[in-house]
């Protein structure tokens, strides 16, 4: 609050609202204070654009399909994505953690629904995520729910979300029933995205996805090879769909960011490249590793040496923070950034906080 403060002599000219915000959480007591977050001496809003949610007035629609719906299964696994009825202890974690601003977003368990369903359920979830923006404007920002199964009205969805509900973009997952993203059926859907200069997270969904696919993956007594494996796969072949099929080239203007640093697309990307080098696969406009570079990601990569890597690729600019929250996949995702060797002051901020500020729209409070 003080850097807030002297800056403002200086040069901020904009308010400070979002640490005002937070200067009001330690006052109200009992609540934790508020963590913040400097790089190079500066105070920083970090925005994480990777978190869970749903609406739970939605559940009684998708109850009944629990091989779609990982909220449902294995019993408990609901609790692990915290329903927006529980926003304050949602703020409570983000202040301990040191994050400012949370990006709402729910995990498709709808892909299933016939467009009078689709409807409703996307409808709920909607309302819900922008009630919870709209009351607390500093700390969250919405990523709408859209049926992409039909993908006129998730164009609509996508345009109602932004032009009516202050929606930034739509989370959305790596394949739709056996539709892959790139599919001609998609295209009014990026067609509109890159229209409303929205973000798109793709986020995979293995455990969902149809039986002959995931199949390999439940093999595994018990181990979460679907999680683990799973996941960063479906986040690869999506991202390569888009990459090959010409999704990218048809809709240069796309603001894509990927889930748990994009799978397993940077750290191979070499093969790629290489494939159409050799004359293995057709060509496409450019190699793999430059269409990489357009694309962005989150920072769940685990390792400073993933991270280092991911940033060689495809550079800092294209990286945003993410934590999975609630979940425990990346326990100290601030420090992980803010501790990562190599990375200037201007990098960490760039990650942290200004890739997503820019991607997501979001008023420069610094
Ligand atoms: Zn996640």
């Amino acid at each position: 609050l003080n850097d807030c403060a002297s800056a403002s002599a200086g040069l901020l000219f904009v308010g400070c609202g979002w640490a005002d915000a937070a200067l009001g959480a330690v006052q109200s007591g009992g609540a934790p204070k508020r963590r913040e977050v400097a790089a190079g001496g500066r105070r920083i809003r970090t925005v994480d654009i990777h978190s869970h949610c749903y609406a739970a007035a939605a559940w009684e629609l998708v109850k009944d399909h629990e091989r779609e719906n990982p909220l449902a299964s294995p019993p408990g696994r609901r609790l692990a994505s915290p329903d927006l009825t529980s926003v304050a202890d949602r703020l409570s974690q983000m202040d301990e953690d040191g994050i400012d601003v949370q990006v709402l977003g729910v995990s498709p368990n709808w892909y299933w629904a016939d467009r009078d369903l689709a409807r409703q359920i996307i409808k709920i979830q909607n309302e819900k995520i922008a009630e919870v923006c709209a009351a607390h404007p500093e700390r969250f920002v919405g990523l709408c729910a859209v049926a992409l199964q039909h993908p006129d009205m998730a164009a609509q969805q996508l345009e109602e979300g932004a032009k009516k509900m202050g929606m930034r973009g739509a989370f959305i997952g790596g394949i739709v029933g056996h539709d892959e993203l790139s599919a001609q059926k998609f295209h009014p859907f990026w067609a509109k995205a890159e229209e409303l200069g929205s973000l798109i997270f793709i986020h995979p969904q293995a455990a969902q996805g149809f039986p002959e696919g995931t199949a390999r993956y439940r093999r595994a007594n018990g181990r979460d090879f679907v999680g683990v494996i799973g996941n960063p796969m479906d986040t690869t072949l999506a991202l390569s769909h888009l990459i090959w099929d010409g999704t990218l080239d048809r809709f240069p203007g796309l603001k894509i960011c990927a889930a748990h640093g994009g799978g397993y697309l940077a750290s191979f990307i070499g093969r790629s490249d290489r494939s159409i080098e050799a004359g293995f696969s057709p060509a496409i406009p450019k190699l793999p590793s430059e269409y990489l570079k357009q694309l962005y990601f989150d920072t769940l990569v685990y390792t400073h040496e993933g991270l280092r890597h991911l940033i060689a690729e495809v550079g800092a600019s294209q990286i945003l923070l993410g934590t999975d929250f609630p979940s425990k996949w990346a326990p100290h995702p601030v420090d992980f950034i803010l501790d990562a060797p190599g990375l200037s002051d201007a990098d960490r901020r760039a990650i942290l906080s200004g890739n997503a500020e820019k991607l997501l729209r979001m008023e420069s409070k610094l």
